[in-house]
């Protein structure tokens, strides 16, 4: 059992690549990008040069034939600067792009998936509805097949990069008689068809990182852009949820190492009653509180991330261990994520609570993962289920 969790000389070079753009490409541009509500629209070719849109993905693709370590070590760096950007990222490459790798026909993967990976095609996922969200079996919009095509009909909500994506997986109805097994995942390209509306939604955080109410009216899609088959579609989502919710706790961990780093260095430089304020053992407690809880947390999603990259198939989902690794290192990075960001404000004191500090835009931010991507309640729904089922003898 290796457990020393040092990173290889190549993923340490892939850190320190993308840290250095962070800093130098992306920190100067978050304050207005977080006012302005604007993702910087080169986000994606910039990340294609640093090779990193399509960590995972096989180098025929034009990805750089990695795994999820990586992709999550990618995620962590950016969320160094950006948990928001970090977040559009991942929707993009894990919750679209990587679910249609997984699942998509052959031949429209090696048209496509090379254009992701440059940066030219920004993805999006559709899943939850207005009606329809941890309850996500019981979405509404509706795909009927005439002819050769589907018509779809209904909306999605909360769709991270809805307003800017150039292509859309989503799932529909396809035979509502039959519930779960009669949904079907679909792709298409947003910006050139017609039956597809998007409306902003305006977030207290995760600014910069757009997202949309998209509404589908009569949108016709051809039958080969069907996604792992008819009615396939909730082993599709089953599947792919497991890899996004270890992937995406890179975006807390990433916000957390960075409250703690810029808290550090505030703690030490901050000076009140005539000493850093780093001298006082209450500011301490919490440095001390913050530096366990990312450490335990990046235990937690690489131990899941390196779990899911030694499986053949990388399939998660009901009766599962990854399905259960995979809650409870979103679950854990997220509540974390919220205490560690919570004390960062505390240090900083009345600085913390403005924008010109960017502990202000982690603290915002990090509340989103005990929500999105599944709830903290649902988490441990699926982590109770996992570990009560009949068959359960995983090492943990
Ligand atoms: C910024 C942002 C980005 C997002 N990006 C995407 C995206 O790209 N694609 C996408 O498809 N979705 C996305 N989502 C949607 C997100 O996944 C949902 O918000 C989430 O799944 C919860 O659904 P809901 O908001 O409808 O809450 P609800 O399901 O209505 O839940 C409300 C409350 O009830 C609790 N609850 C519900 N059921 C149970 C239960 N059985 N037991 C106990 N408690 C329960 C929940 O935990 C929660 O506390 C995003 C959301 C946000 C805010």
């Amino acid at each position: 059992m290796a457990l020393d969790f040092e990173l290889t000389d190549e993923q340490k070079m892939i850190e320190d690549t993308v840290y250095r753009w962070a800093v130098d490409w992306l920190e100067p541009k978050m304050e207005h990008a977080y006012e302005s509500d604007e993702m910087p629209p080169d986000l994606f070719k910039e990340l294609g040069k640093l090779g990193v849109n399509g960590v995972a993905y096989e180098e025929a693709y034009g990805g750089a034939g990695l795994g999820y370590v990586e992709t999550l070590l990618v995620y962590e760096t950016i969320a160094r600067v950006s948990n928001a950007l970090a977040m559009t990222v991942c929707a993009s490459q894990s919750l679209c792009f990587d679910n249609f790798r997984r699942h998509g026909q052959e031949k429209q993967k090696q048209e496509l998936l090379p254009e992701a990976c440059e940066g030219r095609l920004i993805g999006c996922l559709g899943i939850t509805e207005p009606n329809a969200g941890s309850d996500a079996m019981n979405i509404s919009t509706r795909a009927e097949k005439r002819g050769d095509r589907f018509i779809v009909n209904g909306s999605k909500t909360f769709i991270t990069n809805a307003s800017v994506a150039d292509f859309m997986m989503f799932y529909a109805k396809t035979a509502p008689q039959k519930g779960p097994r009669g949904i079907s995942a679909f792709w298409f390209k947003p910006k050139e068809s017609k039956g597809f509306s998007c409306e902003k939604i305006k977030k207290w955080g995760m600014k910069s990182s757009p997202t949309g109410l998209v509404t589908f009216e009569d949108l016709e899609i051809p039958e080969e852009n069907l996604v792992g088959g008819l009615n396939e579609g909730v082993n599709v989502l089953t599947s792919g949820l497991c890899t996004e919710r270890i992937t995406i706790s890179g975006c807390s961990l990433g916000s957390q190492r960075s409250c703690l780093e810029l808290s550090l260095k505030y703690a030490k430089e901050r000076v009140q009653f005539g000493k850093p304020i780093a001298s006082f053992q209450m500011i301490q407690e919490k440095l001390a509180n913050m530096y366990c809880g990312y450490k335990a947390s990046r235990w937690m999603a690489y131990s899941a991330a390196a779990y899911c990259d030694k499986l053949a198939n990388k399939r998660g989902g009901k009766g599962t261990d990854l399905d259960r690794m995979a809650a409870a290192s979103l679950l854990f990075c997220s509540e974390t994520g919220t205490k560690i960001a919570l004390d960062a404000v505390q240090i900083h004191g009345g600085y913390g609570y403005c924008t010109e500090y960017p502990v202000s835009r982690h603290f915002l931010d990090q509340k989103l993962w005990e929500i999105g991507a599944g709830t903290s309640e649902i988490r441990r729904i699926i982590i109770a289920r996992e570990l009560l089922r009949d068959e359960f003898r995983s090492g943990y």
